[in-house]
């Protein structure tokens, strides 16, 4: 499923294939272009491989083509919807360049597109250099994922490949994004982080000078 909309609901059927999601006036539209992540999260339903098997999000028939992807928009009108998400079930910036294509062609039909990327925000390690300046004038919101207070935690719930500087890479990766991108969000997850944590990485978020989001667990 490359292009969905999402019910609320908990699990598989809080994804809906945007073939079925009927209208789609002011509602947000998905985009999942890539299987891939420098992470494995201790939640994420990537580590249990029947939940990959019978997910739909999983990309079994392998990446789609920029065009691929261009020609599935082709049959819905944009004009109508909330946002734009490139989210998935891997880290969309895993294919930045992608992203952007995608992102440049959608705006020559829909110049006011509204468009945030749900990341894990390590795409600076990924390519060796800051990629934030790619981000301008495409992306209004920069959704990152903050997951913990601290490095340790951090790398105990994402595993990152990269190791233990991972945290410290969010958080810049944030900062310079901040130059380029209107929305620059963090984000924890309500109910499965304590309160107290919950204030501490509030703080982390008021240094670094972007927003705390605390997101609802099935969102
Ligand atoms: S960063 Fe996202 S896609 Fe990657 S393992 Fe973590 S939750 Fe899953």
């Amino acid at each position: 499923m490359i292009l969905y909309t999402v019910t609320g609901r908990v699990g598989e059927e809080g994804y809906l294939d945007i073939a079925k999601s009927g209208d789609l006036t002011g509602k947000n539209v998905y985009v999942n272009m890539t299987n891939k992540c420098p992470c494995s999260c201790v939640f994420c339903l990537r580590q249990t491989k029947k939940e990959l098997e019978g997910n739909s999000l999983w990309l079994r028939e392998g990446e789609p083509t920029v065009d691929e992807v261009m020609d599935l928009f082709g049959q819905y009108d944009l004009s109508v919807i909330n946002e734009l998400v490139f989210c998935g079930f891997g880290e969309p910036l895993e294919r930045l360049y992608d992203v952007c294509s995608v992102i440049d062609r959608l705006k020559e039909t829909y110049p006011g597109l509204k468009v945030r990327v749900n990341t894990i925000g390590l795409a600076n390690l990924i390519y060796g250099k800051d990629v934030t300046p790619e981000l301008e004038g495409r992306v209004d919101t920069i959704s990152i994922s903050l997951n913990a207070p601290e490095a340790e935690e951090f790398l105990e719930i994402t595993r990152s490949s990269y190791g233990i500087q991972s945290y410290e890479a969010i958080k810049e990766f944030a900062v310079l994004a901040k130059q380029y991108v209107p929305n620059v969000v963090m984000t924890v997850v309500e109910q499965v982080m304590p309160e107290d944590k919950i204030e501490r990485c509030r703080k982390i978020c008021d240094e670094l000078g972007v927003t705390l989001r605390v997101r609802p667990l099935e969102s």
